[in-house]
């Protein structure tokens, strides 16, 4: 190692990937995409490839045990990795699950995090394969592997987008988020005055997007039954625009977006004005929805149209055209991707 010293927040996450990973080169016929996509291309077959995805939660930075139950984030932890599969048009079959846990838990509180594992495994029909235990120092760690199946001719990568599609988002946006406010704001309390209760009454929803996340299995099961094959697709962990800019970014491809388009859910709306918050600024910047954003060719629009888990929030432009929101009045706003870097406060 040099005497040279960068600092983590200098390259950022995604600055960080490409730099260390910058010097790999793919040697197996068989590793069809690696790094970049929402999950690895396997491909052994010409009909078919396997889908590989791994992601990481770390107490202190993607939870707090304080408001998140172990049993809600055993089903997050499988939940956030089935989302990767979905976002290439798959479908997840088997998860492997490591832990690295502190003395401070008890094997009761582990069998808290793995009744939720084994309820995700039922929702998202997913079979625990394998894994690793291991001792930490400090704090609980789960890291997830999901593997997953799709079609070559129907898988969706980040980097299929074209001009005049239509963009299109699932679900609702800015829940996950302003449930995380909710509970800060609790927690805050409770550290304050132990005597006073949470007052979590009427937010059931978006407590429930922040704490019981779903990935949309049955987005893809609609997909495949309305015979649409996105151009692109990503799935919405980090805020729409960090996705809007990732795809646009794979696609080569600008956009314009449509401020009164993008769907916010009513609760998410009202709790995020009583925080002083912009509901929009909540979807393009929150994180954690694991809805899905993807393009379709215009074609493609009489099938979706009316379907109440699709909105079309806008379509792919020009690159040269940039990417834009545009307001109510008609102004257009440069979007920004803040999204979340996790080497900054
Ligand atoms: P997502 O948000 O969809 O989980 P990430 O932003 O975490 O995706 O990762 C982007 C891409 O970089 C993925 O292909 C992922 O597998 C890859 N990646 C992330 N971290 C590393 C790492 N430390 N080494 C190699 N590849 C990585
Ligand atoms: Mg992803």
């Amino acid at each position: 190692m040099s005497e040279k010293r960068t600092e983590l927040e200098q390259l950022g996450e995604f600055g960080l990937i490409d730099h260390l990973t910058e010097k790999f080169e793919n040697k197996q016929s068989s590793t069809s995409t690696g790094i970049g996509d929402d999950s690895a291309v396997i491909s052994h077959s010409k009909d078919e490839s396997m889908l590989i995805s791994t992601d990481m939660l770390i107490e202190g930075v993607h939870f707090n045990l304080m408001y998140m139950p172990l049993k809600h984030l055993g089903y997050k932890a499988i939940a956030v990795n089935v989302s990767d599969i979905c976002a290439m048009n798959g479908v997840a079959e088997q998860i492997t699950v490591s832990i690295a846990v502190s003395s401070r838990f008890p094997v009761e509180a582990l069998e808290e995090l793995y009744d939720g594992i084994r309820a995700a495994c039922d929702t998202f029909n997913v079979d625990l394969v394998g894994g690793d235990t291991t001792s930490s120092l400090s704090g609980l760690m789960i890291s997830v592997t999901a593997v997953g199946r799709a079609k070559n001719d129907v898988i969706t990568y980040r980097s299929g987008a074209k001009e005049h599609d239509l963009l299109v988002a699932t679900g609702d946006l800015g829940g996950a988020y302003v449930g995380l406010q909710l509970l800060e704001r609790e927690k805050q309390v409770f550290e304050a005055n132990a005597a006073i209760q949470p007052d979590l009454d009427g937010h059931d929803y978006i407590l429930q997007r922040q704490l019981k996340p779903e990935a949309r299995i049955d987005v893809i099961k609609f997909l495949k039954e309305l015979d649409v094959v996105p151009t692109s697709m990503i799935d919405i962990s980090d805020g729409l625009a960090s996705e809007i800019f990732h795809i646009c970014k794979s696609s080569d491809v600008g956009c314009k977006i449509y401020d009164e388009k993008i769907p916010i859910d009513t609760e998410t709306s009202m709790t995020a004005i009583d925080f002083n918050l912009n509901p929009i600024t909540c979807a393009l910047n929150g994180g954690e929805d694991y809805e899905l954003l993807f393009t379709i060719s215009q074609d493609d629009f009489e099938k979706i149209k009316g379907n109440p888990h699709m909105t079309v929030i806008g379509h792919i432009t020009d690159k040269a055209a940039g990417k834009y929101l545009i307001d109510k009045q008609g102004a257009a706003i440069e979007l920004q991707a803040q999204g979340w870097n996790h080497f900054e406060e």
